[in-house]
């Protein structure tokens, strides 16, 4: 979901610069792209030439970028771990890769940390340089899945496990490929393809272990000299934050003893994933004052930068917020459920304008459902035919519409329109066409939509719309939170083995292709 509105990047007169320093550094360095190419799609042509020059892939070093920054350089401002630009290029206690870049490139810090080009430049020439540490030939630098072990010490965490994580992120983006408008008209692609990272030593890191506060969170424990073990009040608030940095680069960053920063939990941009860093009795470090009554939650993203604030993302949280308010004995309102811009004695502006809190609260408050849209959630779904009304019947009419079969108003009344719609629905995925909205339709209808493979753990949206076609497939109730936990294992299994599917608890394409076909 790109929302980006941001002016477009100067990379103009010093780009230049540095690409005719650059030149003069690097004499076997191949033909530039024209100035007028360069002209239309600068970023474009910065990650062209930097990868040339650096014989880095030109599809990673997008990749690595858009994993830290969504490649939007904030001016030159500093990350929460002191990183910089597209690339990220980093200046703190323990990782040192703006340094790196400036050696390797000869250009100046200060022009590393401003300017797109220099930057991107810069994030190649480290990756070469960790290439060459680690032995790869020139042969294996042509090979995208033999730069692994180069990306996990990119990112420079402290632990394997980590590292991993956020290597793994970057050969999902390579997997899924890249759409990134980065301002002035350009976007920034990388076509998706196959990957078969070779982890080296990261293949035997983790899984990391489960939550104990949160079932459905990871468990990736911050360095002991970044909180403070128990409390000294009660829990009354949950602070939210956002990253001003990676996912992987926060959870790291809280695993460095230098940092002396930390949170509860830190959520990622693109599929709500929740890691738990801290424990809910501990007091992370996150809100001064507001540290000793407070849990902390971390969102991956930039304040100035709503692509970052998913709908993944929103309900993930929410999920968890509810959790904690529930465990905790916390009201579900504005006054205990807060930004970190409106804790007494702090300087931070975050989460910032583009969090849309009404949205959040409505979600913390129960309701999962989109905004505007019908609710869904019901312990038993009925069967439905033409003259029937009620809640039930807007819900049918809302996901017929939004799967493809116009349903005319959201209006709760099953007239013909809507009949129509469900015959068609009904066709479409091979159930007789009776119009009559049986066990088979609903369960058909309510599981309609992505199938990314599920399991316990996993959370969000697609985890709700399980829950709610199991509810009416088995015809019994399967509580939708969005968490996918024992019950929601348990149901799973008694799902499989009532239809002849490997009992295994886990959702994948054969799961959900008997679940789409109303089975
Ligand atoms: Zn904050």
């Amino acid at each position: 979901m790109s929302r980006r509105s941001a002016p477009p990047r100067r990379i103009g007169v010093t780009a230049l610069a540095g690409a005719a320093l650059a030149a003069l550094l690097a004499p076997a360095q191949p033909a530039a792209a024209t100035d007028a190419a360069a002209d239309a799609a600068p970023v474009t042509a910065a990650f062209g030439e930097a990868a040339a020059q650096y014989d880095v892939p030109r599809d990673l070093l997008v990749a690595v970028g858009y994993g830290e920054s969504r490649l939007d350089g904030h001016d030159g401002l500093p990350s929460q771990a002191r990183g910089y630009g597209v690339m990220h290029l980093v200046s703190n206690p323990t990782h040192r890769t703006l340094e790196t870049a400036a050696a390797e490139t000869g250009l100046p810090v200060a022009e590393l940390r401003q300017d797109t080009a220099a930057n991107i430049r810069g994030g190649a020439a480290v990756l070469r340089e960790y290439a060459d540490t680690l032995g790869l030939s020139p042969h294996d630098r042509a090979d995208l899945d033999a730069w692994y072990p180069v990306v996990a010490r990119y990112g420079g965490a402290t632990e394997d496990s980590t590292a991993r994580l956020y290597a793994d992120t970057v050969y999902e983006l390579l997997r899924d490929g890249v759409r990134a408008p980065v301002g002035g008209g350009e976007t920034v692609e990388v076509t998706p393809r196959a990957v078969a990272p070779e982890r080296g030593r990261y293949a035997t890191a983790g899984p990391v272990a489960l939550s104990e506060d949160y079932p459905a969170a990871r468990w990736v424990p911050a360095h002991e000299a970044n909180y403070a073990s128990g409390r000294t009040q009660s829990i009354s608030a949950v602070v939210i934050h956002v990253t001003q940095g990676s996912y992987a680069g926060a959870i790291s960053w809280f695993q460095n003893p230098d940092s002396q920063v930390s949170a509860h939990y830190v959520i990622r941009s693109s599929d709500g994933e929740v890691t738990q860093t801290v424990r809910d009795a501990d007091t992370a470090w996150h809100a001064r004052s507001g540290n000793p009554y407070s849990i902390g939650i971390e969102h991956e993203g930039w304040v100035d930068e709503p692509a970052w604030f998913t709908d993944a993302m929103y309900r993930s949280s929410a999920a968890l917020t509810s959790h904690l308010a529930d465990r905790h004995g916390i009201p579900k309102d504005r006054e205990h459920i807060l930004g970190h811009v409106e804790v007494p004695g702090n300087d931070h502006t975050d989460p910032g304008p583009h969090w849309d809190w009404d949205y959040y609260m409505e979600l913390v408050g129960g309701d999962p459902g989109e905004p505007g849209a019908p609710e869904l959630d019901f312990p038993a779904y009925s069967s439905l035919a033409e003259g029937d009304s009620g809640p039930q019947v807007a819900a049918l009419q809302h996901l017929l519409t939004t799967n493809g079969h116009d349903a005319g108003e959201t209006d709760g009344d099953f007239g013909p329109t809507t009949a129509a719609a469900v015959r068609s629905f009904q066709t479409a995925i091979g159930l007789p066409a009776d119009g009559v909205v049986g066990r088979s339709t609903w369960t058909a209808l309510l599981s309609a939509g992505p199938t990314a493979s599920l399991g316990e753990g996993s959370t969000g949206e697609a985890v709700s719309r399980l829950q709610r076609a199991l509810t009416a497939a088995l015809g019994r109730t399967v509580s939708v939170d969005g968490i996918f936990g024992p019950l929601t294992g348990e149901a799973v299994r008694d799902y499989q083995s009532s239809r002849g599917l490997s009992a295994d608890s886990l959702v994948g394409p054969q799961t959900w292709a008997a679940l789409q076909a109303g089975r």
